[in-house]
């Protein structure tokens, strides 16, 4: 049977930090809101499993936003239907992510009780001089509590995530974090520099010369000294930013790396499913050479929440407008994403060219890089064979390295992903 990742977002957060472009949205608390966001994720969920065929859940990813302000009543009533109504794998991982200033004793337990088996912590550092202009609304004192608190209820399968390359960080507090990080011994961690994103507070400040990044070469130095103290201390550094002692790789986001189908619910969520896997009502149009449909729910959650109600009235589908045909296709660049998708959602079809070209863009981050042979069997046999003259001249560059039936970025080729990807997206 097929398998689909199910990805459920939370787009409510206590304070909106300095860096952060995700969907989400500051409220003071989801006491008022929680029940009416379930329900709507529960109608959507029903409405989206009339148009799909049967299908296996390997993974339940509940993202956000803050997920961890929602009480564990909330996350039961919506883990128990969706164990109703699909079928879940016995090993599946159910992963939250948690925020330090949500979690109490008493909501761990609960989160355990409901099924949560995997918990991905949001630290970024143990640095209080360095949370604070981020916007963290915990300190480096309450996210190392936090990460002891889940260790002391239990908690085998822990993850979190640190950056580095603050303005004014050196190399040796980097090392300083990462050496904190590892007293917890955690099963999984997320490494990875600060980027300046459009619309953040942080990069309104760098534009205005408030605030300096670390240099490129030395943030590349930190990223080099923590992959290489983390590879010591027994984590494989199986994708670019994500490292992960044996088996605590995280399938749920291998999923997407691997370029495999997920459904994605709630407001802003992103769903991608090859076209063979779902049904006449969720494919909005019908072409020869589409490989799949991806499509991204309505952003604000006052507009998901009538979205949903809509596609129940009218009984059909929750899917957003399709998007104009000039939009698609490769050679397209892509507007950030907040342009592309409004408050209405977008549909997007995947021809063949962009998902060859995203299956490469996805696969390339992983320490494994892209299997030809699973490149063939998607794309017909005989369809590596038009890469051939755009991989040598990356191989020659030290960039790229074929093993045996895998193509993947070699150390410094990680620094140049981008330059890499792009060859394989013309
Ligand atoms: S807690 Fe996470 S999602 Fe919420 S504002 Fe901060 S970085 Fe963004």
């Amino acid at each position: 049977m097929n398998h689909i990742a199910l990805y459920i977002h939370f787009p409510y957060c206590l304070y909106k930090c300095h860096y952060c472009d995700f969907n989400s949205y500051a409220v003071e608390g989801v006491e008022g809101v929680e029940s009416n966001y379930t329900d709507a994720l529960l109608a959507e969920l029903e409405t989206t499993l009339r148009h799909l065929p049967r299908f296996v859940i390997p993974s339940i990813f509940l993202g956000g936003g803050t997920p961890s302000l929602f009480s564990p009543h909330e996350i039961g009533r919506l883990l128990n239907q969706v164990a109703k109504n699909t079928s879940i794998s016995s090993d599946c991982e159910v992963t939250i992510e948690v925020n330090p200033k949500t979690l109490t004793a008493e909501k761990v337990d609960g989160y355990l009780k409901e099924g949560i088996r995997r918990f991905s912590v949001g630290v970024q550092s143990f640095e209080n001089r360095y949370l604070i202009p981020l916007g963290r609304l915990h300190t480096g004192e309450e996210a190392m509590a936090t990460l002891r608190l889940l260790r002391k209820k239990g908690v085998e399968n822990l993850s979190f995530d640190l950056m580095f390359g603050f303005p004014g960080q050196t190399a040796q507090e980097v090392m300083s974090d990462l050496q904190k990080a590892l007293s917890i011994e955690p099963q999984h961690l997320s490494f990875y520099n600060l980027t300046l994103e459009e619309g953040t507070l942080l990069k309104d400040q760098w534009r205005k010369g408030k605030i300096q990044l670390p240099e490129n070469e030395v943030q590349a130095e930190m990223y080099e000294q923590g992959i290489r103290f983390l590879e010591d201390a027994g984590y494989c550094s199986y994708e670019i930013s994500n490292f992960a002692r044996s088996g605590y790789e995280s399938r749920h986001n291998l999923a997407y790396w691997r370029y495999q189908d997920y459904l994605g619910l709630g407001a802003g969520a992103v769903s991608f499913l090859r076209k063979e896997l779902i049904g006449d009502g969720l494919r909005f149009i019908e072409e020869e050479e589409i490989y799949g449909y991806r499509w991204t729910n309505p952003l604000t959650p006052k507009e998901y929440i009538a979205f949903v109600k809509e596609s129940l009235e009218r009984q059909g589908p929750p899917l957003p407008n399709p998007l104009p045909p000039g939009e698609r296709g490769p050679g397209k660049p892509p507007l950030p994403w907040r342009e592309r998708v409004g408050v209405r959602g977008k549909n997007e079809i995947i021809d063949i060219p962009t998902a060859k070209g995203e299956f490469f863009m996805m696969g390339l981050r992983l320490k494994e890089g892209i299997s030809i042979s699973e490149f063939e069997r998607r794309f017909g046999e005989g369809s590596f064979l038009s890469y051939q003259e755009i991989i040598p001249p990356l191989q020659a560059k030290g960039w790229l390295i074929r093993e045996e039936d895998h193509l993947l970025l070699t150390r410094e080729g990680r620094f140049f992903a981008n330059d890499v990807v792009s060859c394989f997206l013309l």
